[in-house]
């Protein structure tokens, strides 16, 4: 029986392993245009002020479009692409897509909000990130205050130093920085302090649930009290309910994002709503008309 159980244990070892195998071989050829292992594709989830009734800002989420799993969330290969070294390929392809995107909807005549993109450490820190990113801005003629980098706190753990002037030279092509899922890594508050960042994301785990739950409420209100010292606006991802969002607003903080207003859209779901922006007056719609 011992024997016969290890050998499953290990069988399953090895096909995970396969999988996992598989997997990144499959990333690699569909990074590289080959339509048979799928494609990637970019999802954005709205960012609303609901004070001012406006859309302020898309998330782009990527997507694995796979022809045997169907859609695949990110959480199924982005780290497999930090593991095997394909990550910045990976996030220079999605800022491409983007940036195509975006340049449609401007031929259209509409006015598009800024897009952030995820940027993994290793991506920031890669020695063609400041080119590559200048390169898809010219060639598709998007302005770079139209992107944003979202950066985990882990960015900021080690060698800052080579750190600043990257952030600089990306600052001067116009591209915003946002610190994402703010709360949940080692924060280095000095660290921060030293750094040049336009807005902070309050994760999830801070905002759901705030409006009955005191410890949260507490830990919430240091990361406003963070975004006001570091002059930052602060955004609240993962908005799922009313009594939250009652909460939020009762406090001053009116930067939401999450599935209370929409989940991650198509790009031609998008599309309409900006067309919806775009006929409104003022660009203003109702939070209601802001639902998806
Ligand atoms: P993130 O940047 O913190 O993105 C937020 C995640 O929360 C997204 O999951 C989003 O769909 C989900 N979400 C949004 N609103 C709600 C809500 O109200 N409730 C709940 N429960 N979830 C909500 P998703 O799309 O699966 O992405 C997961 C993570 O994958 C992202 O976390 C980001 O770290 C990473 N990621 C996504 N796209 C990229 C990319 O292009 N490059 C890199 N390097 N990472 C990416
Ligand atoms: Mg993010
Ligand atoms: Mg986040
Ligand atoms: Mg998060």
């Amino acid at each position: 029986i011992r024997r016969n159980l290890d050998r499953s244990v290990v069988a399953e070892y090895d096909s995970a392993l396969a999988a996992r195998a598989r997997l990144r071989y499959e990333l690699r050829h569909a990074l590289r245009g080959d339509r048979r292992h799928g494609r990637l594709e970019v999802h954005y989830q709205p960012q609303i002020d609901v004070e001012a009734g406006k859309l302020i800002g898309l998330e782009a989420l990527v997507r694995w479009c796979h022809p045997e799993f169907g859609l695949v969330a990110p959480a199924m290969f982005v780290p497999q692409a930090e593991q095997s070294g394909r990550i910045f390929e990976l996030d220079a392809h999605v800022a491409r897509l983007v940036c195509e995107d975006l340049k449609r909807w401007l031929a259209k005549g509409l006015d598009p909000v800024p897009v952030a993109l995820n940027f993994s450490r290793v991506s920031l820190m890669h020695p063609e990130l400041f080119a590559r990113l200048e390169t898809i801005l010219r060639e598709t003629g998007v302005p770079g205050r139209l992107i944003e980098l979202e950066v985990t706190e882990s960015v900021l753990l080690d060698s800052l130093q080579p750190l600043y002037p990257r952030i600089a030279a990306l600052r001067s092509l116009g591209v915003h920085i946002a610190i994402d899922d703010f709360g949940t890594g080692s924060s280095n508050l000095d660290a921060l302090a030293d750094f040049t960042f336009d807005r902070l994301k309050a994760d999830r785990q801070f905002v759901h649930g705030v409006a009955s739950d005191h410890k949260k409420a507490g830990l919430f209100s240091l990361i406003h009290g963070a975004a006001r010292v570091f002059d930052a606006e602060l955004i609240c991802e993962g908005l799922e309910d009313e009594a939250d969002l009652a909460w939020l607003t009762s406090r001053g903080v009116h930067c939401v994002q999450g599935w209370l207003f929409s989940r991650a859209r198509t790009a031609r779901d998008i599309e309409h709503l900006l067309l919806r922006f775009h006929d409104a007056q003022e660009r203003q719609l109702s939070v209601g008309e802001l639902r998806a």
